[in-house]
């Protein structure tokens, strides 16, 4: 669309929100129109605003950060409240000056909720004095669903396989560096996952992990295979739709802060409804929004100026093709060309950018195949604006 039309459409918008009419939030007629596979146009007014989360504050090595205001804190430095053992009784980790720590021989700690796709972050540290090496040293673990381990280990100058140091999804993708600041400091995860999606039985979507060690990438989107095990190459399979978040006990005094967990929107292919969607779940979804929009144009009914009501109504049709709002639309549209007609010519003139503005709504619409170009008012409104000379340059 050029600048001077889009221009167009967008003060069109304006003077629609201005006047406090019920309006999309954003232009309207505007990119290209939903399709099969989106039910939303480009820079669709009517797509959801994303929402408000005030962020946190970023974690030094000897200050924990804040969470973001959506967040679910799991642990804020003063008790094992949402934590309990791998039998259910109470957590035996010990909670002293803002950090939980291991207590070797204690066993895991899970939490009491269960979750699935979500947004991580944890901070931990080694013990400062250097005993043991390899996995042996400074080893925790953080269990995803209760299964798949993204591994904790102090690989500060520590030599191990390369699937088992920090950051690595243990047994199956080493991390992409080896970012770990000196034992005795903390180190902050920012861990990203999606559990694999089956359907009747088969997989739709691996599921995938991505982590960040104190700020560097070491899991990029790696898809899942499986939980991860000691010594056992792991198969895909479906997960549970919901687990614990788990901590291991590895017999070294590790030390845990400031966890919080986000829960994300669904994917698409796990019942969300934005993103590329199948044609079956994009026509749900445009029906949807079509209906919603026709409810708003009820309301905006009004005898005196039927144009608002005659935009929304038409903005319906870009999502469906509803039949009797199709009818509605074609019969207003009539009506409004009628009554430009109508005018005596001294008050045509008002209604320059009126006219211009919905000829170029019936041009989104021609675009995008909701009118035929040889649409009557369509074909009028361009022959008034050419008798009148409303598209020369003033
Ligand atoms: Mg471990």
């Amino acid at each position: 669309m050029k600048i001077t039309s889009a221009l167009a459409t967008i003060s069109a918008f304006l003077s629609l929100a201005a006047a406090g009419q019920a309006a999309s939030s954003g232009p309207r007629f505007y990119g290209d129109a939903p399709d099969d596979h989106h039910p939303w146009a480009v820079h669709d007014g009517n797509r959801p605003q994303p929402k408000i989360v005030t962020p946190g504050t970023f974690s030094s090595p000897e200050q924990p950060g804040k969470p973001p205001s959506d967040a679910i804190v799991l642990f804020d430095g003063t008790d094992l409240s949402k934590w309990e053992s791998s039998n259910g009784s109470p957590a035996k980790w010990l909670v002293t000056n803002g950090v939980m720590q291991v207590a070797p021989g204690s066993g895991e700690i899970r939490t009491k909720d269960k979750f699935a796709d979500c947004q991580l972050h944890i901070e931990w540290a080694a013990p400062q004095e250097v005993k043991g090496d390899s996995q042996g040293r400074g080893n925790s673990g953080i269990f995803l669903m209760g299964l798949l381990e993204i591994q904790v280990l102090d690989s500060y100058n520590n030599v191990t396989y390369a699937d088992g140091h920090a950051g690595a999804y243990y047994g199956i993708s080493p991390p992409m560096a080896n970012a770990v600041r000196p034992p005795g400091v903390f180190q902050v995860y920012d861990i990203v996952f999606r559990r694999p999606i089956y359907k009747d039985g088969k997989p739709v979507d691996p599921g995938y992990v991505t982590v960040f060690v104190n700020g560097v990438l070491v899991q990029d989107h790696t898809m899942l295979e499986g939980p991860g095990t000691h010594m056992t190459r792991t198969k895909a399979g479906p997960f549970p739709a919901k687990g614990p978040i788990s901590l291991q006990d590895h017999g070294n005094t590790m030390r845990f802060r400031n966890i919080w967990y986000r829960e994300l929107p669904p994917r698409a292919t796990d019942g969300g409804t934005d993103g590329f969607l199948t044609t079956e779940a994009t026509l749900a979804k445009r029906k949807e929004i079509a209906a919603s929009i026709r409810q708003d144009a009820s309301k905006l009914k009004n005898a005196g100026d039927p144009l608002p009501e005659m935009l929304r109504l038409m903005e319906s049709l870009v999502y469906e093709k509803e039949e009797a709002a199709m009818q509605k639309a074609e019969q207003m549209a009539v009506q409004y060309v009628d009554s430009l007609k109508k005018l005596p010519a001294e008050k045509l003139g008002s209604k320059r950018d009126e006219v211009r503005n919905m000829r170029d709504t019936f041009r989104y619409l021609a675009k995008s195949k909701i009118i035929p170009d040889s649409f009557d008012p369509k074909v009028a409104l361009e022959q008034i604006i050419k008798d009148q000379g409303w598209d020369k340059k003033k």
